[in-house]
């Protein structure tokens, strides 16, 4: 498959230190496999505790000059980085959908998308303005700059595995920072094509390192516990999240975290049907179901129940399963087997306890890690699908008749990333949308990132802004400065 990368050069398979293309100090490497036939991609540079050191030492020194810099002059580095991304949009798709499974179009548009955090940071880093401060005594002054937080360490998921990495290192470059990547063991390739892309970039030896290794708990040991890193940017799993927390507490380092989710997709009597199906379409079944703000519950008051899931049935229907490569693909492989096995016992569960199938239910015949877009229905609060965060194009169905029912059944979760619903009526949408315990509220819409605005979860989803001028707050501390005796 990657014989049709336009530039070889783009598929690396060592880690990124120091601006030095490097092997594990073992020798040790690991197989990457793709998703949608089990076939092997390449082996990479299992790195550990040590090299993940040496990346953090060679961090700090490369940040004594790019702190220096102007943000204007970093600006024309990370602009460069934006636009040979553009250039090499295609074959960074063709690199994800081979690693990843998703099909080439989601990949062209996460690729996009994860530039347009390069191209919005380069330009953001110029407006991380100070304060001067009304004093409290006439011979006093005060004001405050802004100055880059210091190391960033970077841990990143496999399902997005551009846009998690920029979303995260362009803020902090902008800032004047320099970074650590650690990305996902399952999509290293991406990472790699990054870093090679920044390095022709321009951007110095240092500035930007990816440490690839699948002893994830030893490079995270490293870089939790390194007193230089001044900050953990992480995306991923609750449980990894909540674990990393406490072991940066010892250090007492920022952190950002944006963990899992269990969005509500809430469509009410008044709404538009039709575009509420589209919206379920594109917020449900996206990566085949494996995004934190995949709608994870729908709920469907009753007025409408029946006629929206017939509905949505029909469009799953036709939604065509297989390799991402293959034009008119909507529903690629899920990542891995445990993925699989997980949705797999996630239906099961549920319909053993009551849950009813609309359509699907079942493994798909094109692989080993193709599950059928499905939907539920007659599903309950105390059921798997929806307590859990699924990660798969499963669309469990809740009914409810009332608004202040389904305001209490999207709440009743730990988790507060994001929520979608579905209203004609003004003051309906004001009501639902103050109601709704979430980071993010999507209001007759099923899309909701962008780099303009700030992505982030409440309760147990996480901590953070990423994205938009919050963003680049991340990666900054304030310094107040009193100046006496004027
Ligand atoms: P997912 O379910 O999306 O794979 P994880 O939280 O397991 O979520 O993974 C997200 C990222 O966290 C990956 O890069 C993974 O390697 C990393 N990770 C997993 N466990 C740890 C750990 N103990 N310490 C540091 N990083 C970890």
């Amino acid at each position: 498959m990657l014989e049709k990368l336009k530039d070889q050069q783009l598929l690396k398979t060592q880690a990124y230190i120091n601006g030095e293309w490097v092997s594990a100090d073992s020798g040790k490497t690991f197989s990457v496999t793709n998703p949608a036939n089990g076939a092997a991609i390449a082996d990479v540079a299992d790195l550990g505790a040590e090299e993940t050191r040496a990346a953090i030492a060679a961090a700090d020194a490369a940040m004594v000059e790019w702190k220096a810099m102007t943000a204007k002059q970093r600006a024309v580095v990370l602009k460069k980085w934006f636009d040979l991304m553009v250039e090499a949009q295609e074959d960074l798709a063709l690199l994800m959908t081979t690693e990843q499974g998703k099909p080439v179009k989601e990949a062209m548009g996460e690729v996009m998308y994860g530039a347009s955090f390069i191209e919005w940071f380069a330009e953001e880093g110029r407006r991380a303005y100070g304060d001067v401060i009304p004093t409290h005594a006439n011979d006093k002054r005060i004001l405050t700059v802004k100055q880059p937080i210091g190391v960033v360490a970077a841990i990143t998921p496999w399902n997005f595995p551009i846009a998690m990495i920029t979303r995260k290192a362009a803020p902090a470059l902008a800032a004047g920072c320099t970074i650590v990547i650690k990305p996902s063991e399952e999509t290293p390739f991406c990472a790699l094509a990054m870093a090679e892309l920044a390095d022709r970039a321009g951007i110095p030896a240092g500035v930007l390192n990816v440490v690839t290794g699948v002893n994830a708990a030893a490079i995270g040991g490293e870089l939790t516990s390194s007193p230089i890193v001044r900050k953990l940017s992480f995306t991923g799993s609750t449980p990894v999240g909540k674990l990393l927390m406490e072991q940066c507490a010892q250090t007492v380092k920022k952190t950002s975290m944006e963990l899992g989710g269990n969005a509500p997709f809430i469509v009410f009597d008044d709404a538009d049907i039709d575009a509420a199906v589209e919206g379920a379409i594109a917020s449900k079944y996206r990566n085949a179901g494996q995004t934190c703000v995949c709608a994870n519950r729908i709920l469907v008051q009753a007025g409408v129940h029946d006629k929206f899931a017939e509905k949505l049935a029909a469009r799953v229907q036709e939604m065509q399963v297989g390799d991402g490569t293959t034009p008119g693909v909507e529903i690629g492989p899920l990542i891995n087997k445990a993925a699989i096995d997980k949705v797999e016992s996630l239906v099961q569960q549920s319909v053993e306890q009551g849950a009813q199938i609309v359509t699907g239910g079942e493994r798909n015949a094109h692989g080993d890690l193709f599950y059928t877009p499905t939907i539920l229905s007659n599903v309950t609060q105390d059921m798997p699908v929806f307590t859990q965060e699924i990660f798969g194009p499963v669309a469990p169905l809740v009914r409810f008749e009332t608004e202040e029912e389904a305001i209490k059944i999207a709440n009743n979760t730990p988790f507060g990333l994001a929520a979608y619903f579905y209203s004609e009526t003004m003051s309906r949408i004001w009501r639902v949308s103050e109601g709704l315990e979430y980071g993010m509220v999507a209001i007759n819409d099923g899309i909701l990132s962008t780099e303009i605005a700030p992505f982030g979860g409440v309760k147990e989803s996480g901590t953070g802004r990423e994205g938009s001028k919050y963003g680049l707050d991340e990666y900054l501390e304030i310094k107040y400065m009193l100046m006496g005796g004027i």
